[in-house]
């Protein structure tokens, strides 16, 4: 019997969020690998192992789940969000490609989930409407100027911002100096946005303005959205207000 891995988003936490094919994925696996809070999101199936690890350990889980698939098993290694976004899609390639022969003649798939950034949007409206960039603020795989670097080229352009990982309790200061460095680019006035726990029952949702932006709490579970120049907010009456980049931009035709 031939082995099959396959790598799966959950989505950002509630279960209406969870794709059919992912529900179907995990129904269907013997083992299950991944980071123990994502594992307690799935319901448990008679028949089926659970291997939970810690967070920091996504090239040894991959590396695990490789071996258990390549006895042929059926094994799903889990994802918060999309496994492609900041997560286990991407140990697992980094794995098949530096670890043993028998990694690159398993059966992969990979299953997309909802990610945070469209999750939080989608609550407050259409923040990401128009160009828009992804980035997570977290220096354990990359240096801290590389970071800089790209939130200067990224707001000097004019993309929103999706910043994933904006903040730990090993990395207490890096969200404020990146809000620091953002004011160099961008007005007081742009709409930023703090999507927490997006979808679970502890969900909250601020939007201030980058003057303020220092002032707002966020977590490991918080997801920050930074608008550009062109980002609006329509306040309403005794409702979240909307916020929304246009789809043209200044300088950009249609
Ligand atoms: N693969 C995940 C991202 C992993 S990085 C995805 O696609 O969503 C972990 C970061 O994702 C967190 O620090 C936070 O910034 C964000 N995040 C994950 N779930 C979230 C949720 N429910 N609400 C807000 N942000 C979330």
């Amino acid at each position: 019997m031939s082995g099959h891995l396959a790598v799966v988003g959950l989505g950002p936490g509630d279960a209406r969020c969870l794709t059919p094919e992912a529900s179907e994925a995990l129904a269907a696996a013997q083992a299950l690998y991944g980071y123990g809070p994502y594992l307690d999101r799935v319901p448990a199936r008679a028949g089926q192992t659970r291997h939970a690890s810690d967070n920091r350990e996504e090239r040894a889980r991959a590396a695990t789940a490789l071996q258990h698939a390549a006895q042929g098993a059926r094994v799903v290694v889990v994802s918060g969000g999309d496994p492609g976004v900041f997560a286990m899609a991407a140990a697992v390639c980094e794995e098949i490609e530096a670890g043993p022969e028998t990694g690159r003649t398993l059966d992969v798939t990979i299953v997309p989930g909802i990610t945070a950034m469209l999750a939080v949007a989608a609550r407050i409206g259409a923040p990401l409407g128009h160009d828009f960039c992804a980035l997570s603020l977290s220096d354990n795989l990359k240096p801290w100027d590389l970071i800089e670097r790209r939130l200067d080229a990224a707001a000097g352009a004019g993309f929103v911002l999706a910043l994933y990982n904006p903040i730990s309790r090993a990395r207490p200061w890096q969200f404020g100096a990146a809000i620091e460095r953002l004011r160099r680019h961008l007005p007081a006035s742009t709409p930023v946005v703090f999507g927490r726990a997006v979808t679970r029952p502890s969900e909250q949702i601020d939007i201030v303005t980058l003057d303020r932006a220092d002032t707002v709490e966020a977590d490991m579970a918080t997801l920050v959205i930074v608008g550009s120049r062109e980002t609006r907010v329509i306040r309403r009456p005794g409702k979240l207000s909307l916020v929304y980049t246009p789809r043209s931009a200044a300088e950009v035709s249609a």
